[in-house]
């Protein structure tokens, strides 16, 4: 059994106290990690307090370091990659390019160049608007992405002179901890701090005092809480919640030419992503076509342990994530859904479940209107576009969506109708991206990550005003003379 037990340099976190973790593709426990207690929470808030005085005040120094840290990421790809395998069940390649991924979002915030925000000198005055650092941020991140969302966190966090203490979910502590480890020669001490612990260390570190912005990513039902948390301090936060995204198959589009790419739009990372088709439109006149496409990628799908070679879907990333997936496999099957494939959970002790194409389901019937987050597609017919828009705008969710077909420009005039934050055509994620804002509409959360509106989001504007420094630079020049 591994045991990692120190994070970042800071605040001894070794008193001992751990709790197990396990990996979904044995359902075994494997490792320990940490548990961090109230004490050693409150310690290592006050020491990264300590050290946002100092790291805020060189922005050239930062901008170094976080070369520095993509630098090591890419270095510790392959050990980070196994790590994240182990505890969350993606594929082994997936999670070193993960890693990868993530060094790039570093390398985007050192060289992000930013403007002024606004400069005048008149006779009236000097003006200037600048931004300024918040001081520590939690980043709170979740089991099903563990590395690229930490980086989508701290990066630009860093970068804008905050410091960050970074609270991954408990069952995948060993990502942030192998990152930590990595990082901990790169940063000085108290910058970048992991903390892991069961639940509430959530709830505590949103809570605690000296923290002054919460960047979270999670389920809709605690971001309500975060943000509830949030308010009596007016702490500032950023939320990236749940999803229930829509695709839209256009009539001109070819169902043999897209089925493949429609499927992986699915199924990555067996649906565990915020932002991938949760719910697919087809034109009536073309649904058997598109069923019987997408089911037979599902049927041909490699599903194993993302240690072995070939495997291109692991297992769901926990055991209450495959009881709740085969909750409503089993509820949509007993109300007359029938699957083109797929539909039960894979004989074993890991957590695996089929590849899932769902017909004879609509609008209203929970695998449709909820945000499943797992390897099941129900595949609907529409009969007009306006139809189509309509239903999928038809949810408390807005996070991404994605319209396909030959017309670019139509599919374009599709997209924008979409009320969702990303909305892409013939691919799912094409706005996902170092260099572009990512969030959602309504419940799907507050505020966005990425490019300079991510950046923006660990700032806060301040306007300084003097009077003409011509007038004192005459002064002084008059009293010298
Ligand atoms: P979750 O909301 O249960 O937990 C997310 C994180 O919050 C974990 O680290 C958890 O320990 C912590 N937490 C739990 N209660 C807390 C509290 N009261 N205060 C502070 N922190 C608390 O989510 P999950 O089950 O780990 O992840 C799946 C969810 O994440 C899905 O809903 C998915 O859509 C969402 N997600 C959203 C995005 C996005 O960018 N919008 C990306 C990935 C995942």
């Amino acid at each position: 059994m591994q045991s990692l037990t120190t994070t970042s340099r800071g605040p001894d976190l070794t008193n001992g106290a751990t709790f197990d973790v396990v990996n979904p593709a044995t359902g075994e426990v494997f490792a320990q990690a940490p548990a961090c207690s109230p004490e050693q929470l409150d310690a290592s808030v006050r020491a990264a307090d300590k050290a946002f005085r100092t790291w805020q005040l060189d922005e050239a120094y930062r901008r170094e370091r976080l070369g520095a840290a993509a630098d090591a990421l890419d270095a510790h790809a392959d050990q980070i990659g196994k790590v994240l395998t182990a505890e969350q069940g993606k594929p082994l390649a997936e999670a070193v390019a993960d890693v990868h991924r993530s060094a790039d979002w570093f390398r985007y915030y050192r060289d992000l160049e930013l403007e002024p925000e606004f400069h005048e000198e008149t006779r009236d005055g000097y003006v200037e608007v600048v931004r300024r650092p918040l001081g520590v941020v939690a980043g709170i991140v979740p089991w099903n992405q563990p590395m690229l969302l930490a980086a989508w966190k701290a990066a630009p966090a860093l970068r804008a002179g905050n410091t960050i203490i970074l609270k991954p979910s408990p069952y995948t502590p060993l990502t942030a901890l192998a990152v930590a480890d990595v990082l901990k020669s790169v940063f000085p001490p108290g910058v970048f701090t992991v903390l892991t612990g069961p639940s509430p260390l959530g709830d505590k570190l949103a809570a605690h005092p000296l923290v002054r912005k919460i960047s979270f990513t999670g389920s809709t039902e605690v971001g309500k809480k975060v943000a509830a948390a949030a308010a009596p301090d007016l702490k500032r936060v950023t939320l990236e919640l749940g999803g229930n995204d829509a695709a839209i198959v256009l009539e001109d589009a070819d169902p043999a030419a897209i089925a493949g790419d429609l499927f992986w739009a699915a199924f990555k990372n067996n649906g565990q992503m915020c932002a991938l088709i949760k719910r697919l439109y087809v034109p009536a006149r073309r649904y058997n076509d598109y069923v019987e496409a997408i089911a037979e990628v599902a049927r041909t799908a490699r599903v194993g342990d993302g240690m072995s070679d070939g495997v291109q879907l692991g297992p769901l990333t926990t055991a209450a994530q495959l009881a709740w997936i085969k909750e409503l496999a089993d509820e949509s099957l007993a109300r007359g859904a029938v699957p083109a494939a797929g539909g039960n959970p894979i004989d074993g002790n890991g957590y695996f479940f089929e590849p899932t194409v769902l017909t004879n389901v609509t609008d209203g019937d929970r695998i449709v209107d909820e945000e499943q987050f797992g390897p099941i597609l129900p595949i609907m017919a529409y009969r007009d576009e306006d139809d189509a828009i309509a239903r999928a705008n038809a949810s408390n969710y807005g996070l991404g969506g994605s319209v396909w077909g030959t017309d670019i420009d139509h599919a374009l005039t599709v997209a924008r109708r979409l009320d969702s934050g990303q909305a892409s055509v013939n691919n799912h994620t094409r706005g996902i991206r170092p260099h572009l804002p990512f969030g959602g509409f309504k419940w799907s959360g507050i505020g966005v990550e990425n490019g300079r509106w991510g950046y923006e989001a660990y700032t806060q504007l301040q306007t300084l005003a003097a009077p003409p420094r011509q007038a004192q630079n005459n002064r002084a020049d008059n009293e010298r003379s």
